[in-house]
């Protein structure tokens, strides 16, 4: 029997991130997938800023920035009236990279392409169709007849997740809009292509996202070849399963008559598609020696960008965590510490998800007057913007009230749980660097002058790396977790440090 220490099911954005990260913490690693191959549809459209930065630390960045395009604003229309622009602009906490518009293929590609690199290519045609778990670990089988024996098996398989069916872990939720049709279009004679365009209209709202056309000179935009996401929602649409070429000519009809642009265009499609909206939070993130990760664990409206995004950083929050439990640096409680961190903030974008999505699709009275008049004038306001741009990249995202952090006085951030910035950092031979180039596939400590990490080291069984900089206080020392985040911060020396490893590796807390 084939055995590895994780069998990751589901080669999509957060498996390929989760398989990634452990292979980075030398974890060996199987990842599954039932599709016969890459998917080849765009599917989600949009990394924000965090997803970026998750890229990136795994190695996996490699070009997509220039590739893609930035989302730098969305103009919003009555008509062809602009009656608001949202810019998406610096969170005022340093670092922040530029959300990109950027398919959901482009990044799985680089995330393969890094894995290969890694040693792990996805197993094509192999769907999981049982998880049988005993005191030492798990047998994963698979629809050919074959048995993977791990140690951990991680539920990366997307809204209809087997893995969550076969550990019985419910998905309860509620439906929360009628149907959107989308598309990948061309389209000539569109707005500027520096940002998002939204129009409203009592019919239904319309929105259109540029699209990177790979290869391409911008300096041709304009023409036919164009390639714009467009999204339509269609309220009170009866059940149905429209053909491709139905839900263009309906992408195109509602196009023309709700935006009343006759100098724009809809020529063909790359791709079309159609979905309901539901909102749905997995009971729990782990049963046994089975966990859950992004869309097997939540799903939400699609509006805001946020579900490759989540899934991408659900994934990178558990890696650690299961690389030192594999590694026997820590015991299973570690790994329920994944849950407590993340589920809030899927508690969160399944809140925000839902509630932007009802105003948007709302055609009562109060809510258009609310919609086109007061809350595209709100969102103009510069502070409004950034706290938007905050939320949407998940950048702020904080793990202060979960069990890895202890009490640190207010006042001083970075606080235990914190998202450390991307400091210059220097290595004790001077060599310059980041600090987020540094973590991912290990640990750093930081202080004014490159600590000694030898001891740290031995307590987490990996590499940790000793990194020196001005923002740490005179004497202090900062431990920062793989995914930024800050784990400890105190006094060199002090016995905090020892006491925050005893409680987070062996009780998974350390309240
Ligand atoms: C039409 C459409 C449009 C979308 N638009 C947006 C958008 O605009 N913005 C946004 O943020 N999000 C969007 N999403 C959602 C986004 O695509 C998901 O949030 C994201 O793909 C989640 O990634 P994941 O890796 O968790 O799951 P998935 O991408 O669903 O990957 C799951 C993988 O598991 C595999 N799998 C499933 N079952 C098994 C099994 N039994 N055995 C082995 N493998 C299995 C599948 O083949 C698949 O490769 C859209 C989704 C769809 C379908």
């Amino acid at each position: 029997m084939d055995e590895t220490a994780v069998v990751v099911v589901g080669a999509g954005p957060t498996g390929l991130t989760l398989a990634c990260a452990l292979r980075t913490q030398g974890v060996d690693v199987r990842v599954l997938d039932r599709a016969a191959g890459p998917a080849a549809t765009s599917r989600a459209n949009i990394l924000h800023a965090r997803g970026v930065e998750v890229l990136d630390r795994l190695g996996a960045l490699r070009g997509l920035t220039e590739e893609a395009r930035t989302a730098a604003t969305i103009t919003s229309y009555i008509g062809s009236e602009p009656i608001g622009r949202l810019r998406f602009g610096d969170v005022g906490i340093g670092t922040a990279r530029p959300a990109l518009l950027a398919p959901q293929t482009m990044v799985e590609a680089r995330l393969r392409d890094r894995l290969a690199e890694l040693g792990v290519r996805p197993a094509w045609s192999t769907e999981v169709t049982g998880v049988h778990q005993d005191a030492e670990g798990a047998t994963v089988t698979t629809a050919d007849g074959g048995t993977v024996r791990a140690r951990w098996v991680v539920g990366c398989d997307g809204a209809h997740s087997a893995v969550r069916r076969l550990a019985g872990i419910g998905f309860p939720g509620a439906p929360v809009a009628d149907r959107f049709l989308i598309g990948d279009v061309h389209m000539s004679g569109m707005p500027d292509r520096e940002g998002s365009h939204g129009w409203q209209h009592p019919d239904g709202m319309v929105a259109a996202m540029p699209m990177p056309r790979p290869g391409r000179d911008d300096g041709a935009e304009g023409g036919p070849d164009d390639l714009w996401r467009l999204m339509v929602y269609l309220a009170g649409e009866p059940d149905g399963e429209p053909d491709d070429a139905e839900v263009l000519r309906r992408l195109r009809a509602a196009f023309a008559h709700r935006t009343g642009r006759t100098d724009a265009a809809v020529y063909g499609a790359e791709w079309v598609s159609h979905f309901r909206v539901h909102r749905r939070l997995a009971d729990t993130y782990r049963a046994g020696r089975v966990l859950l990760a992004g869309d097997a664990a939540h799903i939400h409206s699609p509006l805001g960008g946020q579900g490759m995004l989540t899934g991408v950083c659900d994934a990178e929050n558990l890696a650690w965590k299961l690389a030192l439990v594999v590694r026997s640096a820590a015991a299973p409680p570690l790994l329920d510490t994944y849950e407590a961190e993340r589920r809030p903030l899927a508690e969160d974008v399944l809140r925000t998800t839902t509630a932007v999505t009802r105003v948007q699709v709302s055609g009562h009275p109060l809510a258009r007057l609310l919609r086109d008049r007061v809350l595209a004038r709100v969102f103009a306001l510069p502070a409004v913007q950034r706290r938007a741009t905050a939320v949407a990249s998940q950048l702020r995202v904080t793990y202060r009230r979960g069990p890895l952090a202890g009490r640190t006085p207010p006042g001083r951030a970075p606080r235990p749980g914190d998202r450390v910035p991307d400091l210059p950092v220097r290595h004790a031979d001077g060599t310059a660097s980041r600090l987020h180039a540094e973590v991912g596939g290990r640990w750093a400590l930081v202080a004014r002058r490159a600590p000694g990490v030898d001891a740290v080291a031995d307590r987490l069984g990996g590499p940790v790396a000793a990194l020196a900089s001005p923002r740490p206080r005179e004497g202090e020392v900062w431990l920062v977790r793989p995914d930024a985040h800050l784990a400890w911060r105190g006094a060199a020396g002090s016995p905090g440090l020892e006491r925050w490893l005893g409680a987070a590796l062996r009780h998974g807390g350390v309240r």
